[in-house]
């Protein structure tokens, strides 16, 4: 990439901090409960499909939909009470020691809840690292909450990158016209985020430093 990136956002969940078995205990539970249909394929479908086509193949009635998220925010605060057992992803301190270093801003933009990340940045000796923290609530509208980031933060799409690991979000960065760099280890996988053209892949986060 050109050399004038001056600040990196990174993704929480499945970039950063390894959520991904709870995540998946908690989906599995919650398809169970609205008897989704094929539940036992539903987190390869999380893995490999786009937000649109997961909705279309549960096929379940709109009515639905705000339970479905009430859960789904039901559990994000409980996993607050699972935080001292959940990993940093290995190598992602010291990528963030030496951005640091680089004097390239690090950021991060996630849909998880601001007390869960917080907690998790201080009790692992993270958060000195962070600029600022940012979290939207619109589980499908990445998109424009990167365009404020960008905005509040002055900076130009060509001066940022995203690191994160959805199809998701590879989506979110087209639209808003932002390179991403989609990490192997989360949730999509390296298979899945190709498919979707994502511009980098890596496989380890020191990788992140030939990047930028
Ligand atoms: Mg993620």
């Amino acid at each position: 990439m050109r050399k004038k990136i001056k600040a990196i956002i990174f993704d929480f969940d499945g970039t950063i901090a390894d959520t991904l078995p709870y995540t998946f205990e908690k989906i599995i539970e919650i398809a169970r409960k609205y008897k989704i249909k094929e539940e036992n394929k539903i987190i390869e479908k999380l893995r490999s499909m786009t937000p649109n086509e997961l909705l279309r193949s549960f096929n379940i009635s709109w009515l639905k939909y705000p339970f479905i998220i009430w859960d789904i925010k039901k559990a994000q605060k409980l996993l607050f009470y699972h935080l001292d057992k959940i990993k940093v992803f290995s190598g992602i301190k010291k990528v963030l020691q030496l951005l640091n270093k680089k004097n390239i801003k690090v950021f991060i933009y996630s849909s998880n809840l601001k007390k869960n990340i917080d907690y998790f940045l201080e009790k692992n000796d993270l958060k000195k690292y962070f600029e600022k923290v940012y979290v939207g609530n619109n589980l499908l509208g990445k998109y424009k909450d990167l365009k404020n980031i960008l905005k509040k933060e002055r900076l130009k799409k060509n001066e940022v990158v995203y690191v994160a690991d959805e199809i998701r979000d590879v989506l979110a960065c087209k639209k808003v016209g932002i390179k991403m760099i989609g990490v192997g280890w989360g949730l999509a996988g390296e298979k899945n985020l190709k498919k979707y053209k994502v511009d980098f892949i890596i496989k380890k986060p020191l990788e992140i430093i030939k990047v930028v």
